[in-house]
């Protein structure tokens, strides 16, 4: 299904041209040379570079996406690496924005999934198991087989699980992976026309239901959409609504009156569809001329799957009485229930931290891993750090953010290790493709200024073929060979 092949790269090349930008300063704008795109884990392994003699043993709790690029570039550019990486999953997912593709029928699951050995670099000891105890104070943890693992320095990118917990009728999910294989995610989807692109089986059933939708719109059936956004943080706060645009051109690829006889509706928790007013603005006029709704301050608190009604707590503010002492009005806060039938579910699922180590010592109050957000240095503890989903960090929980921060905190930790003032910085930059049809995408790039930081000289708010071709085809093997490898 993905393409990795010459057309492509004429192809974006030829787009590139359109826009006026030649490829060699796209790339360059990318932060990417050419021929590290497409390497495979063994060829970026033989160009490594070495750059640092010192010596100490690093442990790294997670081998996903930022654990897995971090290991891999420390391993480039340290003479002696002494890296574990401990990480419970056999199969691991890093190009999850996939997901995003297979909810609508346009990547299969083993275009994104991966034995996790495959990518392991080259000298990184792999424990497969969880870390479950934290003793900072002895730079030791515990695994859940009970072996203890000490360590001169720690870095903790063990992600996040979604908290099926917080919605009434899917409390028997837990906890669970994005790239859990966990039978009853599959159990409790299949067949309700509910589902979440945020698991990787669940994706796939998404676009079942997608299909059985479109099919029922087809022949003149009409239909609910319902589509949710939690009251957590999230990683890609993007991706509900990516998936219900991918949806609508579903609709309409099937037919005008298919697509008509579909009612489509956002829930979001929050009263904005995107924090920079920007890409905000933007989108509301994509929703607009879509003819897609919205309906702002609806967190989805119960799914009743057999009768396919999604509850929502609506909240809202009223002025209450005039109260002297403070010279302004009380603020009532004001909610009702509110029962939404449905024909086709997207769930966002609350997100979290993982308990053992969100509620850990090392763990913040409010359940994430806190550092210091330029340097991803442990707030308390100097021997540790932490980047990723599972970072306190503002705008932290995509892969984009993970591109910069990796690099960042490689940097820093090796400049520790040698006693050197760390100089690297993290500026707070992420990205979310804003997926608006198949075949167009809009590049929302910004960071803590809260406004759009493009890379490449074009107009970020406007839906372009050329971000399609970068997010469908280029971001996978860029992701999965070039991060994956620490060289992108
Ligand atoms: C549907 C979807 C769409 C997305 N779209 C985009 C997008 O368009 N653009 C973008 O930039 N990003 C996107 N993202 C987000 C991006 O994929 C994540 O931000 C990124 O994968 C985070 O990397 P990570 O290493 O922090 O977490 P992960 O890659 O999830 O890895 C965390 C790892 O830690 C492991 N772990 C957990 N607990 C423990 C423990 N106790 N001990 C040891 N190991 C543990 C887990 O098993 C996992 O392997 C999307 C994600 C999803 C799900």
């Amino acid at each position: 299904m993905i393409m990795h092949d010459k057309n492509l790269i004429d192809e974006f090349e030829n787009e590139l041209k359109k826009n006026g930008i030649s490829r060699r300063d796209a790339l360059k704008l990318l932060g990417l040379s050419g021929a590290g795109l497409f390497l495979s884990p063994n060829e970026a392994e033989a160009s490594k570079l070495y750059a640092s003699d010192v010596k100490a043993k690093i442990v790294i709790v997670g081998g996903g996406l930022a654990g897995i690029s971090t290991a891999a570039r420390l391993t480039n550019a340290l003479s002696s690496p002494d890296i574990t990486v401990i990480e419970p999953n056999p199969n691991s997912v890093s190009y999850q924005p996939g997901n995003t593709f297979i909810g609508a029928g346009l990547y299969k699951k083993e275009d994104v999934m991966y034995k996790l050995k495959d990518f392991v670099p080259t000298g990184v000891k792999l424990i497969e198991d969880k870390a479950v105890e934290f003793n900072p104070e002895n730079n030791t943890l515990k695994v859940s087989k009970g072996d203890t693992i000490s360590y001169d320095f720690l870095i903790v990118a063990a992600g996040l699980t979604l908290d099926f917990s917080k919605i009434k009728g899917l409390e028997e999910l837990g906890d669970v992976y994005t790239q859990d294989e966990k039978e009853k995610v599959v159990q409790m989807f299949k067949g309700t026309g509910a589902s979440t692109i945020y698991n990787t089986n669940a994706a796939a059933i998404t676009w079942e239901n997608m299909q059985k939708s479109i099919e029922e719109a087809k022949s003149g059936k009409k239909l609910n959409a319902v589509f949710s956004h939690p009251d957590t943080a999230i990683k890609c706060g993007g991706a509900p609504k990516k998936i219900m645009y991918l949806m609508d051109a579903r609709l309409n690829e099937a037919s005008k009156q298919a697509r008509e006889n579909v009612d489509m509706t956002f829930y979001p928790n929050g009263t904005k569809m995107f924090g920079v007013k920007a890409y905000e603005d933007a989108i509301k006029e994509q929703y607009k001329v879509r003819n897609m709704k919205y309906k702002y301050a609806h967190n989805l608190v119960e799914v009743k799957l057999k009768e396919k009604v999604a509850v929502f707590n609506h909240h809202w503010e009223e002025k209450g009485a005039y109260d002297p002492d403070i010279e302004d009005y009380n603020i009532l806060k004001k909610s009702e229930l509110v029962e939404v039938p449905y024909d086709f579910l997207h769930i966002a699922p609350p997100m979290k931290a993982a308990p053992e180590i969100g509620s850990s010592p090392i763990g913040s109050a409010k359940g994430w891993v806190p550092v210091k957000k330029d340097i991803l240095q442990h707030v308390k503890y100097e021997n540790i750090f932490s980047l990723g989903d599972i970072a306190a960090i503002p705008l932290g929980k995509t892969g984009g953010s993970v591109r910069k921060q990796y690099k960042v905190l490689v940097e820093n930790l090796i400049s520790l290790m040698e006693g050197k003032e760390m100089k690297a910085k993290y500026g707070g930059y992420t990205v979310c493709p804003i997926i608006t049809g198949i075949g167009t995408v809009m590049l929302a790039e910004f960071d803590w200024t809260m406004k759009p930081t493009p890379s490449f000289p074009l107009d970020p708010t406007k839906e372009r073929y050329i971000w399609w071709i970068l997010k469908m085809y280029i971001l996978k093997p860029m992701t999965q060979y070039g991060m994956l490898s620490g060289r992108v």
